[in-house]
């Protein structure tokens, strides 16, 4: 078969060669050590917690080498794509802090873009046509059905499953009958002509597991599908060559392709880039873990995160964590420092992979968060809040000093950073009382009623109380010790605790009364402060619900 005329009959249009492309993506001028990284996500829009992962291992690796670290779009599977998923990749990244030099909309277009695979097509048809002149690639007519059949055939012989050998009957087609068919426009796919032998090995080297021996690729897989757009496969050999990517970092489902992929480099005359396969994130579900699932899993979503109002430093230093076994000892060594200055290494990366513990997760975010000072707080909830709890941003906009106190409040309790908030979401739902307006207020509370209070009891304090509320008073708690008095409530704790049958209980029983039936909650910060926040006027109306709802409760 002459393999230059079935190239020109397949390829009429495409003119130039690999050597004109090597020169229009040189190799870049790199310090030695430097790495060159990618992210290469489908625009699904859907962001999963381990493409965050894969993304801050790149960019990290990239960044602490004083390399490159860019953003591919892979839209080869035009089904999947969703408008404006690019542009939700780049801003659900950089809310993480991880920014590309170099991708779609964002520069480098000229240097070894374009960046999206479906702009790429002349490339990857530039590459197939040289493989073909070389004798590494056919067209193949075979039909669904055909193909069907011949996996059938397969399968009852409990053979190989593919197209390959004495199966792949289109390796077989003369020039002439290539010809007659391309000339009834007949659909076709472009496949590799594989020179691989089962019996044969390749060595597959990884920074965490070693090297491992596989046996080489013998199918012939399609390289172009019949609308010319490449396969996962061969688009990833010929965009992390041109794109001159030194390190690949994916996920480990793909090791199983490497002997597909050093192939087709080999084949193409490409030095194959190192790789890093990374584990996934995993579940426990029962007693197997699996992977955290798109569908069945809320935390596989980035969004999830955001919408629970983590803060991003919190998630990045949970991912810590997982990707480096030594991180929590070092940031224990050097407390100063942030995970931005971590060097992170190749060889200290988990093997198999991580279980995703969400209690860990909310520890270090604890921890993180008390960390954070009242104004760091109150732009972080703010903005949370501005997206995810309008109420709250109302709130907070129109009672800027009260929203600021409300932080206080909660962040210093006496002299000790508190430490009982890992979302904001948390805090809110602690905080309800105070940003809710009344009637949604009224709708959702529920009262965290103590059995040791006797309904009667309740109304009782509260029609008292609410013929004063005190609040003009500098001195409320003296001013409520003197009506608790006179209802038989002890002024004081130690002399309650003496003889408590004396009394209907202490002050601090008429005070949580009251705040339950104000906030709804047990527990408050200091309520006088609150119901200043809250207003006379609707401390009065919840007085008034918390009596007609108390016999119903
Ligand atoms: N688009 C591929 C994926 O969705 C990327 C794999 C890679 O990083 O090469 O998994």
């Amino acid at each position: 078969m002459d393999y230059h005329k079935l190239a020109e009959l397949i390829f009429p249009q495409i003119n130039g060669t690999i050597s004109e492309l090597e020169e229009r993506y040189p190799k870049r001028n790199l310090p030695e050590g430097a790495f060159v990284t990618r992210f290469a996500p489908s625009p699904t829009g859907f962001m999963h917690i381990g493409g965050l992962y894969a993304a801050m291992i790149s960019s990290k690796l990239a960044r602490q080498t004083g390399g490159v670290f860019y953003l591919r779009i892979e839209d080869t599977d035009k089904k999947r794509e969703l408008e404006g998923g690019v542009n939700e990749i780049i801003q659900s990244l950089k809310g993480y802090h991880i920014i590309f030099d170099e991708g779609p909309f964002l520069g480098g277009e000229k240097n070894y873009g374009p960046y999206k695979q479906s702009e790429r097509k002349n490339i990857y048809q530039i590459c197939v046509k040289e493989l073909m002149k070389a004798g590494y690639a056919y067209p193949c007519f075979c039909t669904t059905e055909e193909l069907n059949a011949i996996r059938q055939e397969q399968e009852n012989k409990k053979v190989d499953i593919g197209y390959y050998g004495k199966y792949a009957s289109c390796r077989k087609l003369t020039y002439e009958e290539i010809e007659e068919k391309v000339k009834n426009k007949i659909p076709f796919v472009v496949r590799l002509k594989s020179p691989g032998d089962y019996n044969k090995h390749v060595t597959y080297c990884d920074p965490i597991r070693g090297s491992i021996q596989m046996p080489e690729n013998f199918m012939d897989l399609v390289l172009l599908k019949s609308d010319g757009i490449p396969t996962y496969h061969f688009a990833h050999v010929i965009d992390d060559h041109f794109m001159r990517t030194s390190l690949v970092v994916r996920g480990d489902e793909w090791m199983a392709s490497y002997p597909i992929h050093k192939q087709m480099f080999d084949l193409c005359g490409f030095d194959a880039p190192n790789f890093l396969h990374i584990s996934p994130i995993m579940k426990m579900e029962g007693s197997t873990k699996r992977k955290l699932s798109k569908r069945k899993d809320p935390e596989a979503a980035v969004s999830y995160y955001l919408e629970q109002g983590f803060p991003v430093e919190s998630v990045k230093e949970y991912l810590l964590t997982i990707a480096n076994s030594n991180y929590e000892e070092w940031h224990a060594l050097n407390p100063n420092l942030t995970g931005e200055d971590f060097v992170l290494s190749l060889s200290k990366m988990p093997i198999s992979g991580a279980l995703f513990d969400m209690d860990k997760l909310m520890n270090v975010s604890r921890e993180m968060i008390s960390g954070f000072s009242i104004d760091f707080c109150e732009q972080q909830i703010l903005s949370w809040a501005e997206k995810y709890e309008p109420d709250l941003y109302q709130f907070a906009i129109a009672h800027e000093k009260q929203f600021r106190e409300t932080i206080g409040l909660w962040k210093m309790s006496g002299k000790k950073v508190r430490k009982d908030i890992a979302k904001w979401s948390e805090l809110m739902q602690m905080f309800d009382y105070l940003y809710k307006p009344e009637e949604k207020f009224e709708q959702t509370v529920t009262y965290e009623i103590d059995e040791k209070y006797t309904k009667e009891q309740m109304k009782e304090a509260i029609e008292e109380y609410k013929k004063n509320l005190f609040l003009d008073s500098k001195q409320w708690f003296e001013e409520i010790k003197v009506l608790g008095e006179q209802m038989g409530y002890c002024p004081n704790i130690k002399d309650y605790k003496k003889h408590p049958q004396d009394f209907k209980g202490s002050i601090s029983d008429l005070c949580t009364i009251v705040r339950v039936a104000v906030t709804g909650h047990k527990n408050s910060p200091d309520l006088y402060t609150v119901m200043k926040v809250i207003g006379e006027q609707n401390v009065q109306r919840r007085l008034d619900h918390f009596l007609k709802k108390l016999f119903s409760l």
